[in-house]
């Protein structure tokens, strides 16, 4: 039985990072997969989902520059977006693995399971290793309604040959969202099912206005209903409506953890992740946990992946003396308009006893936004008293790029007085930001 330096179990963002930082300090790896390797960003989430949403987005520009001499309309066509996505998509294994090959780094396709503390088997191969990290990521929630397995999930779509005339998404998180405006752009009919509230993460205002555009784009928003009951095509609804087509479960996320037999190798995990001290240590000391699957408070977006797959990795090589620093997180909905966040929102400064004054602008008077004629463009920025940005919420054409320029403001402890003082190119959204604030 071959006896690894540390087997790394997934092969997404965090395992890619960790592998690098391993693989440079001389360390003898295995990286273990059971689907395909390079994991979700590039094969079923941010990459092929953005592809898709630049035809989205696009189509929005135009409708919105109708207003300003713009003639015509275009349309987005499923077949060849796909197989452009395809392309991509399909070539990062290949990349991946020749890449890992030629550093040296065994890969095992396959269903790993511990079968104790440092031993694993892979398909009936067994293998074994001084450390573990765990990188398994998250998997679609399964929706659990008779019929539920009948659902789509966010994978799946990336699979379609052709476009349904009606789907129903159940869900209220980006992913629901995100979908909804990319299908409906690609001539979709649209239901969107929200059970409670609509991206709770997020701004209520900065929600409240991207719902109105949800609606006014034509698609179907129900809030308060659930689904009870998927039969074939026809989905039965809490409200004893029934709608048809295909479902979209979008209803969230859990860790890729079932399979892996946790209990042998004596790590402690509940349905929000991998227990993980601030080193991302488990409860068992020589195995470690890192992205998605980890239950650290980062959230589960690509850039934190990778930067927990660092951390583990140097943990694990220097012994545990780098914690997890505490980031704020942009984060952005691609919807059309797109919304973005960093830092906190009013009700977690609130919860947290954090005094604060808040600015918002309704930026569709701003040239930057009537030059585009983006009428929905709005900023709510939070100060703290001493003038520091504690949180910035964001929706309209620039939000994306925008965001990152307050989380550059906020990483820096950057004073609002000193943010009015820099120098932008003009005219840009950046140069706005000194009225943002
Ligand atoms: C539709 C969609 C859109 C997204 N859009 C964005 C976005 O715009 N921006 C952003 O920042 N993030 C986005 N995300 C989230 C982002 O994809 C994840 O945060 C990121 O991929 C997590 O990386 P990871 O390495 O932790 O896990 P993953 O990339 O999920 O890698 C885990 C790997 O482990 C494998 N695996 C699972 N279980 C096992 C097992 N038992 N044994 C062995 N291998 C296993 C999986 O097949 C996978 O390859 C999106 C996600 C989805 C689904």
């Amino acid at each position: 039985m071959k006896r690894y330096d540390v087997i790394i179990l997934g092969s997404g963002s965090a395992a890619s990072q960790a592998a690098n930082l391993l693989r440079d300090a001389g360390k003898q790896i295995a990286i273990v997969e059971n689907w395909t390797f390079g994991g979700t960003c590039p094969q079923r989430g941010c990459d092929p989902k953005k592809m898709l949403a630049e035809g989205s987005e696009l189509m929005a520009r135009v409708d919105q520059m109708k207003a300003l001499g713009v003639n015509g309309d275009i349309t987005l066509d499923w077949v060849t977006f796909k197989r452009r996505v395809d392309e991509y998509r399909f070539a990062v294994p290949t990349t991946k693995t020749h890449n890992w090959k030629e550093h040296g780094i065994d890969l095992f396709e396959g269903e790993p399971h511990f079968i104790d503390e440092d031993s694993i088997v892979i398909d009936g191969h067994e293998i074994s290793a001084h450390h573990f990290i765990i990188a398994t990521g998250l998997i679609p929630r399964p929706l659990e309604i008779p019929g539920g397995e009948l659902a789509l999930t966010s994978n799946d779509i990336f699979d379609l040959e052709t476009l349904p005339p009606h789907l129903s998404i159940v869900g209220a998180g980006y992913i629901a969202f995100e979908f909804a405006h990319i299908l409906r752009r690609f001539g979709c009919e649209v239901t969107l099912l929200i059970r409670s509230q609509a991206l709770k993460a997020f701004d209520r205002n900065v929600v409240k206005r991207l719902v109105e555009e949800t609606e006014r784009i034509g698609i179907d928003v129900r809030t308060g209903v659930e689904p009870v009951e998927l039969n074939g095509d026809v989905l039965t609804l809490s409200d004893d409506s029934t709608l048809h087509g295909l479902v979209l479960n979008a209803s969230g996320r859990i860790p890729s953890i079932e399979r892996l037999n946790l209990e042998a190798a004596g790590v402690k995990a509940d349905q929000s992740g991998i227990w993980v001290n601030a080193y991302l240590q488990t409860s068992n000391p020589n195995i470690y946990a890192a992205g998605d699957v980890s239950a650290s408070d980062n959230p589960a977006l690509t850039p934190f992946a990778g930067q927990e797959g660092r951390i583990a990795a140097l943990n694990l090589i220097r012994g545990n003396t780098r914690p997890l620093p505490e980031r704020p997180a942009p984060t952005v909905v691609f919807t059309s308009p797109p919304i973005a966040k960093v830092g906190l929102t009013i009700e977690e400064a609130e919860a947290n006893g954090i005094a604060f004054e808040y600015k918002d602008n309704d930026l569709s008077h701003f040239l930057t936004y009537e030059r585009i004629h983006d009428e929905t463009a709005f900023s709510r920025v939070l100060l703290s008293h001493d003038g520091h940005v504690l949180g910035a919420h964001l929706i309209g054409q620039h939000a994306p790029e925008l965001i990152n320029l307050f989380s550059l403001i906020i990483q820096n402890n950057i004073s609002h007085q000193h943010v009015k003082h820099l120098q932008f190119a003009y005219p840009t959204s950046a140069s706005d930001l000194s009225y943002l604030i």
